[in-house]
């Protein structure tokens, strides 16, 4: 068993987890990652703002408005390759701040008639956010509606936008069990003071083959993401009717391989995964190609994944950002060009984040894939 004590007292979820696992054993991976960010009491996105400098990371749309810009100007265009429906929903899952959502609606104000068509549609389940989303989107010239769970959300054509959404959602971890050729799964336990991961005895199912992974060998962890299907399914059920077109971005890969991804973050630093339970950042990496699957099964046609720096590049952030500069100090320039740099540069977050796009009765392809982007 590994461990990973902290020194510092014991967070009030981590006295209730202790409670738990005392009671009734030790609990799955994915339940202990589940409470940490959802306990309705102490949960991570309960009660907390995680954003920006103050915060335990950054996302792109907080390090450079250009992030925003693009995905706007995405949204119009993929509205006019649907015929410009009116009303479109522009759905945003776990909008942050509402960062993205300003700067995406401030930019798309240059097509014509996509304003007046759009019915913003958030699904954010944190209340704390969901207040910083009201202050950010306070007086955008379209009605903007909040819900708990993509399910709630109204059927017709939807232009979908997901920043570092997926990476949230719990993941389970199963253990390959050479000498008995079982799997086995990952789960939390505690004993002599401390959380420590461990093996459940039982023999366990993994949801996925190891066909699209390989042939197993002892100690390899598949990793698997269940919360990944059910917000699909919503969105399959919904392009029966209307065009949707999504837009996934995020931190992940694109081959399926054994590993162990999840990682804990806390005040922009790597924490360990059993760090002040509930005040610590946990995510997994999104396996873009099941998304890309699951997707192609559902009906859709999927693009990419692509490198999130091919993406802005083809959506032309250079241009943006030379508008940006022109009127910068010099100050502002050197910030505008770091900012920008550090989205796109490949050694910083152009390549591990990667974006995927899936659209369903829509003829063309979304910008860029269509080649002209
Ligand atoms: N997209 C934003 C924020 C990313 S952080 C940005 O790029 O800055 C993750 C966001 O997803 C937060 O808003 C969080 O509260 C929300 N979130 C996490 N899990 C969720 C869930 N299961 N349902 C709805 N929203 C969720």
């Amino acid at each position: 068993m590994s461990s990973d004590a902290s020194n510092t007292d014991p967070t009030p979820l981590a006295l209730k987890l202790r409670r738990a696992i005392s009671e009734r054993g030790p609990i799955p991976l994915h339940d202990y990652m589940q409470a940490c960010l959802y306990d309705p009491e102490h949960g991570y996105y309960r009660k907390r703002d995680p954003l920006g400098r103050g915060g335990d990371f950054i996302t792109a749309p907080e390090i450079s408005q250009v992030f925003g810009e693009l995905t706007g100007l995405w949204a119009a265009q993929v509205w006019m390759q649907m015929g410009r429906p009116q009303p479109v929903r522009l759905v945003e899952l776990g909008p942050g701040r509402g960062t993205l959502m300003a700067d995406a609606l401030r930019a798309a104000r240059v097509a014509p008639g996509f304003l007046q068509a759009v019915a913003v549609h958030l699904v954010e389940s944190s209340e704390v956010l969901r207040d910083a989303q009201k202050a950010t989107l306070a007086g955008v010239p379209v009605q903007v509606h909040w819900h708990d769970d993509a399910a709630e959300l109204p059927n017709g054509p939807a232009i979908v936008i997901a920043n570092e959404f997926f990476d949230c959602l719990p993941v389970r971890q199963f253990v390959f069990d050479g000498a008995a050729d079982v799997w086995r799964e990952r789960v939390v336990a505690f004993s002599d003071g401390a959380f420590g991961l461990a093996t459940s005895t039982a023999v366990a199912q993994p949801p996925l083959t190891a066909a699209s992974h390989g042939e197993p060998r002892d100690g390899d962890i598949l990793e698997f993401c269940p919360g990944v299907e059910p917000v699909l399914a919503t969105f399959a059920a919904r392009a029966g009717h209307a065009p949707l077109a999504a837009l996934a971005i995020d931190y992940g890969y694109t081959n399926p391989a054994f590993g162990d991804t999840l990682q804990a973050v806390r005040r922009h630093k790597f924490a360990g995964l059993f760090d002040a339970p509930g005040e610590t950042d946990l995510t997994a990496h999104v396996d873009f190609s099941r998304l890309a699957r699951l997707s192609e099964a559902a009906g859709f046609d999927v693009f990419g994944p692509m490198p999130m720096g091919e993406w802005l590049l083809r959506l032309g952030v250079e241009a943006r950002a030379n508008q940006l500069l022109a009127r910068a100090s010099a100050e502002e320039a050197r910030a505008i060009a770091q900012s920008v740099a550090r989205l796109v540069d490949p050694a910083q977050m152009g390549a591990l984040f990667k974006i995927l796009s899936w659209t369903r009765g829509i003829s063309d392809p979304p910008p860029p894939f269509g080649g002209h982007g």
